[in-house]
C-alpha cells in the first residue's frame, strides 16, 4: 500500500513527507545514534553511506561531500582543472554542471543535446573538443544514462577526462554498469527531491582511481594533509554523519521506489496511448541500453501548447512543474559565453516544450489516471474549438 502525507484532491509532483513518515522512527534512532557518539563528521554512517554508494554504482571509491554542487566542484579541482581549460557541459541542464566550470576559472563550452534522450549528443561532444578541452561532463538528466559507450569512447580518444553529473540518477545503469562508474569522477546527490533524498544538503563522488579520490578528499578538507600543512587551497565540503545516518535508512529502500517509479513511468505510457494522446504529446522513452531510474517523467508539448497546457493541468490541482525553461546558455550570468548561433537549438527547443509530470514512487494508479484525463481534456477542448 502507499504511504501518503494527506489525503487530499491534489496530485503533487511528489511527496517528500509521506515517502518518509515509514522511516520517521528509524532514522531518528539513527541520528539518535549520532549524538551519542558526538561524532558529528567523519563519523561511521558516512563510511557506511560511501560503502553502499561504490558497491551500488560499481566504482572503487565513494566520497561524501556537502552537495551535488560541491562534488561537481571537487571533481574538477582534483583534476587540476582551472584557467586555460575547457570544460564541455550540455546546456539543458541543472545550473549547477555549468556553475561549477565557471567556479575554477574555466571555460564552459556548451553542447547541444540528443532530442531523444536530453542528453548530450556525443557526436556534438566530438566536433566541440579542442587542444585545450580537459574534461565532458555528461548529465544524466532524469534519470536516464547519457550514452556512456559513446561519449567515453569520444573522451577517449583524445585523452580527456569524463565527470558524469549523476545527481539525478543515483541506481541508474548504462548497459550493465552503474552511473558513476563509467567516467573518471562520478557526481550524486542527496538534495531533497534526488531519488535518495537527505534531510538537507548532502552529496557524494564516486571513482576508481585510487589517486583521484585522494585529491577529492584532499580537497574536501582545506587540502590539509598533514594536519595544518597545505600544499593546494582547498574548499570545507563535508557529509554531515547525521545526514548519513538517515540516508544509510533511505538506502535500503532505494531500489523498491526506483521499481516503483519505472513501474509508473511504464503506466504512463499504457495509459496513454489508451487514451490516444501519443500523437498530441511526446512520451519520454524507456532507456532500451539500461537502465532509467526516472527521476522525471519528462513530457513534449509541441506547438506552443505547453504553458496553456499546465495552467489547465493546475486548475484540476494536477501539479507539474518545467525543467527547465531556460537553457544555461541563455542565462544572463553566461552571456559572455560566446556559442555558435543555431548550435544550441535542441536545447533551446526542449526548453520550450518539455512538461514534468508526477512520477513519484508513491503516486497511485488514480492519480495517473486523473493525470492523464487532465491531458485528455485539455486536447480534446482544443480539438472542438479548432474545428
Ligand atoms: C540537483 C542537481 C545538482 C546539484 O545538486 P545539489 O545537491 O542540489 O547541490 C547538480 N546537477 C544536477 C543535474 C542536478 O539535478
Amino acid at each position: 500500500m502507499s504511504n501518503r502525507s494527506i489525503d487530499s484532491k491534489n496530485v503533487p509532483l511528489l511527496d517528500i513527507v509521506g515517502e518518509n513518515r515509514p522511516l520517521h522512527d528509524e532514522m531518528l534512532e539513527a541520528i539518535r545514534e549520532v549524538f551519542e557518539t558526538g561524532r558529528f563528521l567523519y563519523g561511521p554512517a558516512v563510511t557506511e553511506l560511501e560503502n553502499a554508494i561504490a558497491k551500488l554504482s560499481g566504482a572503487k571509491h565513494a566520497i561524501g561531500c556537502a552537495s551535488g554542487s560541491d562534488a561537481l566542484l571537487l571533481a574538477l579541482l582534483a583534476m587540476d582543472i582551472g584557467p586555460g581549460d575547457e570544460v564541455i557541459v550540455p546546456s539543458f541542464t541543472f545550473f549547477a554542471t555549468a556553475s561549477a566550470v565557471e567556479r575554477v576559472g574555466a571555460k564552459i563550452v556548451f553542447v547541444d543535446i540528443d532530442p531523444a534522450t536530453f542528453n548530450l549528443d556525443p557526436a556534438k561532444v566530438k566536433a566541440a573538443i579542442t587542444s585545450n578541452t580537459k574534461a565532458v561532463i555528461p548529465v544524466h538528466l532524469f534519470g536516464r544514462s547519457a550514452d556512456m559507450t559513446a561519449l567515453t569512447r569520444v573522451a577517449g580518444e583524445v585523452g580527456i577526462q569524463v565527470i558524469e553529473d549523476a545527481a539525478q540518477a543515483i541506481g541508474a545503469a548504462h548497459h550493465d554498469r552503474g552511473v558513476g562508474a563509467w567516467g573518471d569522477i562520478g557526481c550524486f546527490s542527496f538534495y531533497p527531491t534526488k531519488n535518495l533524498g537527505g534531510c538537507g544538503d548532502g552529496g557524494m563522488m564516486t571513482t576508481s582511481s585510487d589517486e583521484l579520490a585522494a585529491r577529492i578528499r584532499l580537497f574536501a578538507a582545506h587540502g590539509m594533509n598533514p594536519r595544518y600543512v597545505h600544499r593546494v587551497v582547498g574548499i570545507n565540503s563535508r557529509l554531515d554523519t547525521i545526514q548519513a545516518a538517515a540516508l544509510c535508512v533511505k538506502m535500503k529502500h532505494l531500489e523498491s521506489w526506483t521499481n516503483s517509479r519505472r513501474q509508473n513511468a511504464a503506466k504512463y505510457h499504457e495509459l496513454f496511448a489508451d487514451a490516444g494522446l501519443t500523437s498530441n504529446i511526446t512520451l519520454p522513452a524507456d532507456d532500451t541500453d539500461g537502465t532509467h531510474v526516472w527521476n522525471q517523467f519528462t513530457i513534449r508539448v509541441p506547438n506552443a501548447r505547453r504553458d496553456a497546457l499546465r495552467t489547465h493541468l493546475a486548475e484540476q490541482s494536477i501539479a507539474s512543474e518545467i525543467y527547465y525553461p531556460i537553457p544555461l546558455h541563455q542565462q544572463e550570468c553566461f552571456r559572455h559565453i560566446d556559442c555558435e548561433p543555431g548550435s544550441l537549438v535542441e536545447s533551446e527547443r526542449a526548453a520550450a516544450e518539455v512538461l514534468s509530470l508526477p512520477v513519484f514512487p508513491e503516486l497511485t494508479i488514480e492519480e495517473q489516471q486523473r493525470v492523464v484525463r487532465g491531458i485528455g481534456s485539455f486536447f480534446a477542448a482544443r480539438k472542438v474549438s479548432a474545428a
